[in-house]
């Protein structure tokens, strides 16, 4: 199963579908669920570790797979989750950064239409009511808060080398999703192949021929685009990062122009969470990476204020 899912040419849902026609069930008997198989993907526990105390330990099992064929697995999961995701990331931007100042829950995004209009917002998953927050008006706040980084020398440079690791990450990406698509492409040449023996030795009549040529053909063609797409998506973010790295002492504006998917790693960059009062982010966290400039005294992020230390 860890084999199939690391060639890339399965979704979890196909995945699922193909293990159920090898005949796999549960402990119990039952059906083989999509939940349980992307668990069994995504769990050390496959490659010999245990999950202790939310620290991975090395277990005393045989493992079932080896390290690298899991990694490969979690960048296919990874690379799946982020195509799925790419729309609601853009609609809600700062799912996963706003927490309740009240309660410290998690914010979640949310619209509906109500009488031919759309309600966006963003509400605390506890308190619920009396929390909800105009996307809009948090979303300006948070590009306020991009204003309220100045940026050192030394910052700068530290950030010079968290953007190659971005870079490298968004390579390894493209490369995921570019091997799928050759894979996917090789597959319909050899069928193009077979349909073509098919039509010499008589077994295909010509106007079936044509029809399995045309729907292969179609296949091929979306195959093309996606490939096309890939290389497009990734010079897209390679320049972003470079953008980000020369206007390091302008990152409000760099935030600002930023398609929705660099936005949220510029997120990423800076801060770990807003806390959000009455419709206000009333605190930013910084993030993991800032956290030690400024824990260590050196405090070469300064910010003007608001920021909780460490
Ligand atoms: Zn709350």
């Amino acid at each position: 199963m860890f084999q199939l899912y690391a060639s890339g040419s399965f979704s979890i849902e196909t995945l699922t579908v193909k293990m159920i026609s090898l005949g796999l069930i549960t402990k119990n008997g039952g059906t083989l669920q999509e939940s349980v198989v992307h668990r069994v993907l995504r769990s050390p526990f496959y490659y010999g570790k245990m999950v202790w105390r939310g620290k991975i330990e090395p277990g005393i099992h045989e493992p079932l797979v080896d390290y690298d064929t899991w990694l490969l697995c979690q960048r296919v999961m990874n690379t799946h989750n982020q195509n799925g995701s790419r729309k609601r990331k853009h609609n809600f931007l700062l799912n996963g950064f706003l927490y309740c100042e009240d309660c410290q829950g998690r914010f979640y995004g949310e619209q509906h239409l109500k009488r031919g209009k759309l309600y966006r917002h963003y509400h605390c998953g506890t308190c619920k009511k009396g929390t909800y927050s105009d996307i809009d008006e948090l979303e300006k706040q948070v590009k306020k808060w991009f204003g309220k980084v100045e940026m050192t020398e030394q910052y700068a440079n530290e950030l010079r080398s968290k953007a190659k690791d971005i870079v490298e990450s968004l390579r390894g990406t493209t490369n995921d999703e570019r091997q799928a698509l050759v894979n996917q492409k090789t597959a319909i040449d050899i069928k193009i192949r077979n349909a073509e023996d098919n039509l010499l030795d008589g077994t295909f009549k010509k106007d079936q021929y044509q029809r399995v040529i045309a729907r292969l053909e179609a296949d091929l063609e979306g195959i093309e685009d996606g490939l096309a797409k890939t290389t497009k998506d990734y010079s897209k973010g390679l320049s972003q990062v470079e953008r980000l790295v020369d206007m390091a002492e302008n990152i409000k504006q760099t935030y600002h122009d930023a398609e929705p998917e660099m936005k949220r790693e510029y997120l990423d960059l800076f801060f770990s969470k807003f806390m959000v009062k009455d419709g206000k982010i009333v605190t930013a966290l910084p993030s993991e990476y800032i956290k030690p400039l400024i824990a260590n005294g050196k405090l070469t992020v300064r910010v003007r204020n608001g920021w909780l230390p460490g």
